[in-house]
């Protein structure tokens, strides 16, 4: 079973109420093999929602709002999820400071980016859960 960023997924999950919609991945959900989850969501925050960034060994909205307790809650509630359903694998939304592999936006909200893992990816590789970036 794989774990998949739910805006991939075609949830209306992101910051601004938009999904990121990957056929192959939607695919995957319908089959059975894969099952959404949006951390950001699951850590309590609304949608829509500022957006946010890792700055530091924090996240930080563009407006300056501390939500890092949301962001690790949510990472630690999605990884619940993942051990429950015996993930062995997750497909992740790039560059997000939750579910990024590899790079993530540098915290100037410029749309650079940084090498780094969001939140989630970092938890997911901690337990032994294979992460992968999808665009
Ligand atoms: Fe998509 Fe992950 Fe951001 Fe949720 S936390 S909107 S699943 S990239």
């Amino acid at each position: 079973m794989k774990i998949v960023s739910a805006c991939l997924s075609g949830v209306h999950c992101r910051y601004d109420c938009q999904a990121k919609t990957r056929v192959d991945v939607a695919d995957m959900v319908k089959r059975g093999e894969a099952i959404p989850v949006c951390p950001e969501q699951l850590g309590g925050l609304t949608t829509p929602r500022p957006p946010a960034e890792r700055i530091g060994d924090k996240v930080l909205t563009n407006g300056g709002a501390d939500v890092t307790a949301e962001y690790q809650r949510g990472a630690e509630e999605a990884l619940q999820i993942a051990k429950l359903c015996c993930a062995t694998e997750a497909l992740l939304k790039s560059k997000s400071p939750m579910c990024g592999v590899g790079k993530i936006y540098d915290g100037t909200f410029s749309g650079n980016t940084k090498p780094g893992d969001g939140v989630f990816a970092e938890l997911l590789k901690k337990h032994g859960i294979k992460v992968t970036e999808i665009d």
